[in-house]
């Protein structure tokens, strides 16, 4: 959880890192990490999001949510 930026990953709508993986290599300050288990990624550092949708625009499930907090 980032102090300006939230990015929230919703564990039942991703495909899963295996399946999909597409925010792993569109964010361009890779703030998705692989990680162990399902669904497989994690959201880290989330205030070097520079807002600029590409993952929302990359993850078909709609998965991902962004939220300014400021
Ligand atoms: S793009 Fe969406 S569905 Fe694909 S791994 Fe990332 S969060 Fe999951
Ligand atoms: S909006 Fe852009 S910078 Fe932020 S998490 Fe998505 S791809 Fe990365």
């Amino acid at each position: 959880m980032g102090y300006f930026v939230e990015v929230e990953i919703s564990p039942d709508k991703c495909a899963g890192l295996q399946e999909c993986g597409a925010c792993v290599k569109v964010c361009p300050v890779n703030i998705f990490e692989k990680r162990g288990g399902m669904p497989g990624v994690v959201a880290t550092n989330e205030d070097e999001c520079i807002l600029c949708d590409l993952c929302l625009d990359e993850c078909a499930p709609g998965a991902i949510t962004i939220g300014k907090k400021y």
